[in-house]
């Protein structure tokens, strides 16, 4: 099916959540991720799909209530917070939009490119970023992300502490690339304190369910379809989604936008949202990643669901 139009009707659209649901629970590849410890306590069998349209309807299929830790899909709401405070042209001059075609935490990446962090979605990108944020201190650039996000979220997002602090005793690679960041005089605050705070973005819990809202809400030019209200601009929108399109799967965007052409963005805890401009989002969980950190099944469910609900952007018939 073509990209056209609106979602297909409601209880279509849960019919193909269902069905998406049955024919991928049973696919055990992957591995838990395990490089920050506590991740690899998650239950593997986990599996849950939710779709939000832009009219704020839901649509899912399994457990979609359970939470988790949002890693690396909080890049993309903090870029889009930053892009409503600095604009179009700071993002692509202070940190790039191009995929650096390497693992999310590469330091070689930063190596290569002269100390430039490429894009906002791998990690000296990502802190490059938070460290955009305006805030006179630390905590409030902290609040300044969970409010933000909160507001995409249409709820009030809480910190796992448990993962936070798994994650700050483990997370010596970010610390070093921020340092890096620092050296090239890429940061202007803080290296230490940043990462910090990106940790704990990191470590804000979310369901399937919050994804698919979290989405939608790009979906419909920034306004959250669930509580009305503008969370960012139409014009920072679109320029998220463009990101998430060049970078939003890891090194794996390129074969991701050419199986279901949608922009998306995954994370190590086993979380994807990919979101279809004007019509609304998917949000998926399932722990299982490939080598590359995206959830397995949460690709073959997008991808059954991009082509069943006619979300793919580049098709015309
Ligand atoms: N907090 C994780 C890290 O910085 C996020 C990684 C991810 O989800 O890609 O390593």
């Amino acid at each position: 099916r073509a990209s056209t139009g609106a979602l297909p009707p409601g209880r279509t659209v849960d019919e193909l959540v269902r069905l998406a649901h049955e024919r991928y629970a049973g696919v055990d590849d992957g591995a838990v991720a395990d490089y920050i410890p506590v991740l690899a306590e998650a239950d593997p069998r986990r599996f849950g799909l939710a779709v939000v349209g832009v009219d704020g309807e839901r649509h899912e299929a399994g457990d979609t209530d359970v939470a988790f830790s949002i890693q690396s899909i909080s890049k993309a709401f903090v870029l889009a917070l930053v892009c409503e405070e600095l604009g179009h042209r700071a993002v692509r001059e202070r940190v790039g939009v191009n995929n650096t075609g390497l693992p999310f935490n590469s330091v070689i990446a930063l190596e290569l490119n002269a100390g430039s962090p490429s894009n906002p979605m791998v990690n000296a990108g990502a802190i490059a970023t938070t460290a955009l944020l305006p805030a006179a201190s630390a905590e409030e650039r902290w609040e300044r992300v969970r409010d933000g996000l909160s507001r995409f979220a249409g709820r009030d997002l809480e910190l796992d502490e448990t993962v936070y602090v798994s994650e700050a005793e483990t997370n010596q690679r970010n610390r070093a690339i921020a340092k890096l960041l620092q050296s090239y005089d890429r940061l202007d605050v803080d290296p230490l304190e940043t990462v910090d705070v990106y940790t704990r973005q990191c470590a804000l819990a979310v369901t399937a369910h919050d994804l698919a809202v979290m989405g939608a809400t790009l979906a419909d030019g920034g306004t959250n379809p669930v509580t009305g209200e503008q969370v960012v601009s139409a014009e920072v929108c679109r320029d998220t989604l463009a990101v998430l399109a060049s970078c939003g799967l890891y090194e794996r965007s390129g074969d991701w936008l050419f199986e279901i052409g949608l922009p998306a963005k995954s994370g190590v805890s086993g979380g994807i949202v990919a979101v279809a401009p004007g019509k609304g989002a998917l949000g998926a969980y399932s722990p299982r990643l490939d080598a590359a950190g995206n959830s397995v099944r949460g690709q073959r469910a997008c991808a059954y669901l991009s082509r069943a609900l006619g979300l793919n952007l580049f098709a015309s018939s």
